[in-house]
C-alpha cells in the first residue's frame, strides 16, 4: 500500500508514528506528535528525530523518498533539531577545514585570541565605578 504523504511537518510526524515508531525502544511510552521534528529534509530524504517524554531518549530515522524507513537509530543528545539543524545545512567538514582550524588554534594564547577565530566581538571591558 502506498503512503499518500505530503511533505509538511504534521504528516512526517504521523508517518514516523505509524510506520517507523509507535513507541519508545528504551521504555515504551508512546510518542507523541509532538515529540517528533524534522532535524533534514532534501529532495531524496528526510531526518527525523524524536524524544520520549518519558526517559528522553532520542532516536533519529532516515526516511528515503518516497517514504520508506531505512533505520531507526538511537542517539545521544542534549541538542534539540533546531539548533542542529545549521549543521546539517553546513554540510560534511572537510579535512582542510580542519587542518586550518588547527593550525588557528596552536597559535591561541589569550581568551581574545580565541573569541577572534570564532568570529565573535571581544568582550567588552566593563568599567566599575564607585
Ligand atoms: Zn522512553
Amino acid at each position: 500500500m502506498e503512503n499518500a504523504i505530503g511533505n509538511n511537518i504534521e504528516s512526517l510526524r504521523a508517518f514516523f508514528i505509524e510506520n517507523v515508531s509507535k513507541f519508545c525502544d528504551k521504555c515504551g511510552t508512546a510518542y507523541k506528535s509532538d515529540n517528533i521534528d524534522i532535524v533534514s529534509e532534501s529532495n531524496a530524504s528526510v531526518i527525523i528525530q524524536a524524544q520520549c517524554d518519558n526517559c528522553k531518549g532520542i532516536y533519529m530515522a532516515h526516511v528515503i523518498k518516497p517514504l520508506q524507513m531505512t533505520k531507526k537509530i538511537p542517539i545521544k543528545l542534549d541538542i534539540p533539531p533546531a539548533l542542529l539543524h545549521p549543521y546539517y545545512v553546513l554540510g560534511p567538514i572537510s579535512s582542510d577545514e580542519l587542518l586550518a582550524l588547527r593550525k588557528k588554534l596552536s597559535k591561541v594564547k589569550t581568551l581574545d585570541d580565541f573569541l577572534e577565530i570564532a568570529g565573535e566581538k571581544k568582550p567588552r571591558k566593563v568599567k566599575i565605578s564607585r
